[in-house]
């Protein structure tokens, strides 16, 4: 017997569009500029296995992870042994020696992960990769400004068992104007920062600082390597950013990001509805006149949100269908009364497009672009991706 049992839904990953915003991204920087590509959070709800050998195909030779077992997963799935990968977060002191042993980068932001890492680089027998990072005005985690000659010479005279790959510092929301004054302030900081690890180092190791936002925003603060991350997957940091983007440069037609993922299922089953009934669970919503719905086995279970419940719309036959009563568990119900061809095993697009209709991340949230971050990572990983 066959068990190779599908899945009832699935996530598409669009190469083209990577390679179109990874194309865009090189162009907004005058400089021959390194660009990480952020994986945390499952490759923002992506998938890591998938995203990241489409990436290696795309040219991306750097990732950055938040913690150590995201590391061992972007590890394991990379198919280029040259591929990079740097962890900006939480390493345990026992995860170090591993880092070390497989080449991957690690930040380094307090005296004792400095300690641990000379450690385990003297124990494993190979120079630990670190970045230091600094502390500019973010204050979440960084050296502060009188203890940096102390880490840099440190470090210098760690030289036999580290390697001092590079250093860098994080923006307190670069995607917000709101945040400039701040930002510019880190910055200054930065590059005073800069200025005094010239005196321990030269040449400089590769220094980064900034995110979507900041790279999109700030040429002054690209330097020689930017993590980017929700550009890279086609959606723009805020609206602010993209309102920039396209105030300074009015030669793009259309949108210069491109969505790589989109999100579909298909039609489980249809039914007639007479008018006057309620629809699935309780009584949110009652039916005006006789309706033709249609079920469709995705729900909150796979990050089909709950607020989306007589709200949501999926599409279905390159048409607009909203979702009537309560978003599920493992199912929702959408009304097809105008689409009397449809039927069993159609394709309903949750995030996508279907004909010249598209339903956008955003959409799911608030309108908001903020909350792109957010819906996401609540992709479950258990949906299989492909590339397509
Ligand atoms: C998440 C993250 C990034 C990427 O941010 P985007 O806004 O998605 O580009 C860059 N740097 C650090 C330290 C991060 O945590």
């Amino acid at each position: 017997m066959n068990e190779n049992f599908l899945q009832p839904c699935t996530i598409e990953l669009n190469k083209q569009a990577m390679q179109k915003n990874i194309r865009f991204l090189y162009g907004r920087s005058d400089k021959d500029i390194k660009i990480s590509s952020v994986i945390k959070g499952n490759a923002y709800g992506h998938g890591i296995s998938t995203f990241l050998p489409m990436a290696e195909e795309c040219g991306i030779d750097h990732f950055s992870v938040f913690s150590a077992d995201e590391a061992l997963g972007a590890y394991k799935n990379r198919k280029k042994p040259d591929t990079d990968i740097m962890i900006m977060g939480m390493i345990r002191d026992a995860e170090l020696e591993w880092a070390v042993e497989h080449g991957v980068e690690f930040y380094v932001f307090e005296r004792e992960r400095l300690e641990a890492a000379v450690k385990a680089g003297k124990r494993v027998g190979k120079k630990a990769r670190i970045h230091l990072q600094v502390e500019t005005g973010m204050n979440r985690t960084g050296f502060d400004g009188d203890e940096l000659d102390d880490i840099f010479r440190k470090v210098a005279e760690s030289k036999e068992h580290l390697e001092l790959m590079g250093i860098c510092t994080h923006y307190a929301g670069a995607e917000s104007v709101a945040n400039y004054y701040r930002i510019t302030k880190q910055n200054e900081r930065f590059l005073e920062v800069l200025k005094m690890a010239r005196s321990y180092f030269d040449p400089l190791p590769i220094v980064h600082a900034a995110s979507s936002a900041a790279y999109l925003t700030y040429p002054e603060m690209h330097y020689d390597m930017a993590r980017v991350g929700i550009a890279m997957y086609g959606f723009w940091p805020s609206s602010e950013t993209y309102m920039h983007t396209l105030k300074n440069d009015n030669s793009f037609v259309d949108d210069p990001l491109q969505r790589v993922l989109s999100w579909k299922s298909e039609i489980m089953s249809t039914k007639n509805v007479a008018a006057g009934e309620f629809i699935g669970y309780g009584n949110t919503f009652l039916t005006s006149s006789d309706m033709l719905i249609a079920t469709v086995p995705i729900g909150y279970t796979h990050g089909f949100a709950r607020n989306l419940t007589n709200a949501g719309y999926v599409l279905i036959g390159g048409e607009r269908a909203r979702v009537v009563g309560l978003v599920n568990m493992n199912m929702i119900t959408v009304e097809i009364t105008d689409m009397p061809d449809a039927k069993k095993g159609d394709e309903v697009v949750l995030i996508g497009h279907q004909g010249d209709k598209d339903i956008t991340v955003a959409s799911f949230g608030e309108m908001s672009n903020n909350l792109n971050y957010e819906v996401l990572t609540r992709l479950p990983s258990s949906i299989p991706r492909r590339v397509v």
